[in-house]
């Protein structure tokens, strides 16, 4: 119960009132809820992106990719994709993750907008997840769109030692469903969190520092339509200014203290 300050507990307090007051929040998560379970920051300063050279940065490119395709330093890319793959395939959602996942269950979430492509979210229980940098679990092939599962192109990948695979159909590439760089947002999913972004009346933004675009102006278009703003990051981000409340503590710490604060005024008022 110590795990935080008076001042922390108190926002925690006001964060779960205005979670059980709303009709409408949604959660705007970044790579720092997924820390905790040991998958990088890209972006943060030990990041696997920030850490890249040029030359490394151009390999995990969409041109980079497809370079690979026609036979171009293929297995440059695998070496730098293995470390990541392995990550993902032995996460667990954490804490943080859990919480969100009883409170979409609860009925008090209406949407979570992710920049992650790890699929925690989901496996921590929550629904109506909008990714919009893709996601590991899924690829498609680049020319029938045949979709793959992860396990099966991880299979071919291993069966054939190329990345990318082949599609079993009409022979074209296959190429996992997250964003590359140099890459265009999905624009379905861009769009309903842009949606669910207007028309919230509470967004809590975990773990993300709001510098990537066109996601960082989610909490603008939410503050221009009245909602109430909380950002819960372990450093400051971009959109402080707009923030009703600020939490610079860790996500598996706080959110599980929001879920019991949440649970605990319902059963009161019960
Ligand atoms: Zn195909």
């Amino acid at each position: 119960m110590n795990e935080v300050d008076n001042e922390t507990r108190e926002k925690i307090e006001k964060i779960a009132d205005l979670l059980i007051q709303s009709k409408n929040a949604v959660i705007l998560s970044g790579a720092g809820i997924s820390t905790e379970s040991g998958i990088p920051d890209f972006r943060g300063p030990d990041g696997l992106w920030t850490q890249m050279d040029g030359n490394e940065m151009d390999l995990a490119s969409i041109d980079g990719f497809e370079r690979a395709a026609r036979g171009e330093g293929s297995s440059n890319l695998l070496d730098l994709l293995q470390p990541l793959i392995e990550k993902l395939m032995t996460a667990r959602p954490n804490r943080a993750h859990k919480a969100v996942g009883k409170l979409y269950k609860m009925g008090l979430i209406k949407a979570v907008i992710t920049q992650n492509i790890d699929n925690l979210h989901q496996r921590g229980g929550a629904r109506n997840v909008i990714e919009v940098h893709g996601t590991y679990k899924t690829a498609t092939c680049m020319g029938c769109k045949k979709k793959y599962s992860f396990e099966q192109l991880i299979g071919m990948v291993m069966e054939k030692g190329m990345f990318p695979p082949v599609c079993k159909e009409c022979g074209n590439f296959i190429k996992p469903d997250v964003v590359f760089f140099g890459e265009s947002l999905p624009p379905i999913a861009v769009a309903k969190a842009m949606e669910y972004s207007k028309t919230c009346d509470l967004m809590l933004v975990l773990g993300s520092s709001l510098v990537v675009y066109p996601i960082a102006m989610a909490p603008n278009l939410a503050k221009q339509a009245g909602a109430k703003i909380v950002i819960i990051n372990n450093e400051q981000t971009d959109k402080d200014h707009l923030a009703d409340i600020i939490i610079n503590e860790s996500l598996g710490v706080v959110m599980p203290l929001v879920l019991e604060a949440v649970q605990r005024k319902m059963k009161s008022s019960s």
